[in-house]
């Protein structure tokens, strides 16, 4: 059986990328980047070997990264050429038939591609993916547009470029030192022949804060949630249904303000991350929330969501109840879970239905609430 290794290439400081940490390492859907490239690999049937070069600041965060993986590593060099002639060298104890490379910031490899640019060698020394160029090229000098490039040759490289490991490796100790800026054009250098596959547009390279942006929302999901929540009449003269006061004859018991909407609303948003419940992060032992406004319990949940990364995109709340009426309130309930979480009065919708005098709620002894949560994760 052909023996196909993949070297990912993760060496490098992304001076491009802003911030304190490697583009490599960002996290992308709650995993690194890094892995999320490593794992298209390592869970591919035909790949036997998998090695990383990293730059040797990085071996803690990649030692962190790497867990679970069956990767290895080599420290690669000051380019990026000389960080894959470093791994070619260390995958020669064992040579490999074929050899992969691949860029550590493209995680969005497909495993049609890697079979793709792997059959691709049966017939040439090289595979390169590549994807049309869609736009109309231009030469400019400053900011005077210049003449029109026929595109009609041109195309975009993209990677895992595929290799027959021997020639690769003489073409990369060959050419050492010269800076070339994919191992395509080492095997061009080389005179080794290299075909195209049809590379895939879906698959990019991250380099600046914007591509992992629009990464993030290509990789976003919307979720549901639902939350269901009782509490029964005492004695008093008000109610408090989603931050509102609303008169009545009795009030609502509970430990907090027993604002029964806005609970039912907490735990649909927790819902949606997988968070647990009101009465996990606010226990109804812990005398801290006696009597607390319950705004701060569905805050602390969208609080939860945006750490995540997520967006409320649309909060349903029903109340259940026979009285009191709460229809000349429900526009001031509207706006009140608006003003709690700071969205848009759009995304907040509160309605109320009775149960025919029929139930707990139809006796008129207590209120119960619903609500469904959706959000962009
Ligand atoms: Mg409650």
């Amino acid at each position: 059986m052909t023996r196909c290794a993949v070297l990912v290439v993760a060496a490098g400081r992304g001076q491009r990328f802003g911030g304190s940490l490697p583009k490599q390492y960002a996290p992308l859907k709650g995993e690194r980047l890094l892995h999320r490239t490593l794992r298209a690999f390592t869970s591919h049937p035909n790949i036997s070997r998998v090695l990383v070069a990293i730059h040797p600041d990085d071996s803690a965060i990649f030692a962190e990264t790497a867990v679970g993986l069956e990767v290895q590593s080599v420290f690669g060099g000051a380019t990026r050429q000389d960080s894959v002639l470093r791994g070619l060298e260390a995958l020669a104890d064992d040579p490999p038939d074929y050899v992969l490379v691949h860029d550590g910031a493209r995680p969005m490899i497909s495993a049609r591609l890697i079979d793709a640019v792997i059959d691709g060698l049966s017939t040439a020394e090289g595979t390169l993916p590549v994807v049309p160029v869609v736009d109309t090229l231009k030469k400019v000098d400053g900011d005077a547009v210049g003449a029109t490039v026929p595109r009609d040759q041109l195309v975009r490289a993209q990677t895992p470029q595929g290799f027959r490991f021997s020639a690769i490796l003489a073409a990369h100790r060959k050419y050492a030192g010269e800076s070339l800026t994919d191992d395509a054009a080492v095997m061009e250098r080389a005179g080794q022949r290299v075909i195209t596959v049809i590379g895939d547009e879906a698959n990019v390279k991250v380099t600046t804060m914007d591509d992992l942006a629009r990464l993030t929302a290509v990789l976003s999901e919307t979720r549901i949630g639902q939350g269901f929540d009782v509490h029964k009449f005492g004695p008093g003269d008000h109610v408090t249904l989603c931050g509102v006061k609303v008169p009545h004859a009795n009030a609502l018991e509970g430990h907090s303000d027993a604002d029964v909407a806005l609970h039912a609303a907490t735990d649909a948003i927790l819902g949606a991350i997988g968070a647990g419940d009101i009465g996990q992060h606010f226990p109804p032992s812990d005398e801290k929330w006696r009597g607390a406004p319950s705004d701060k319990f569905i805050q602390h949940a969208h609080e939860l969501l945006t750490q995540q990364g997520g967006s409320l995109v649309h909060l349903d709340i029903t109340i259940i109840c026979e009285r009191p009426k709460v229809g000349p309130h429900r526009q001031a309930m509207v706006n009140s879970v608006a003003r709690i979480l700071g969205v848009g009065g759009g995304r907040i919708s509160v309605k109320a239905t009775t149960t025919e005098g029929l139930g707990f709620t139809g006796r008129g002894e207590g209120i119960a609430a619903q609500a469904v949560a959706t959000v962009r994760v």
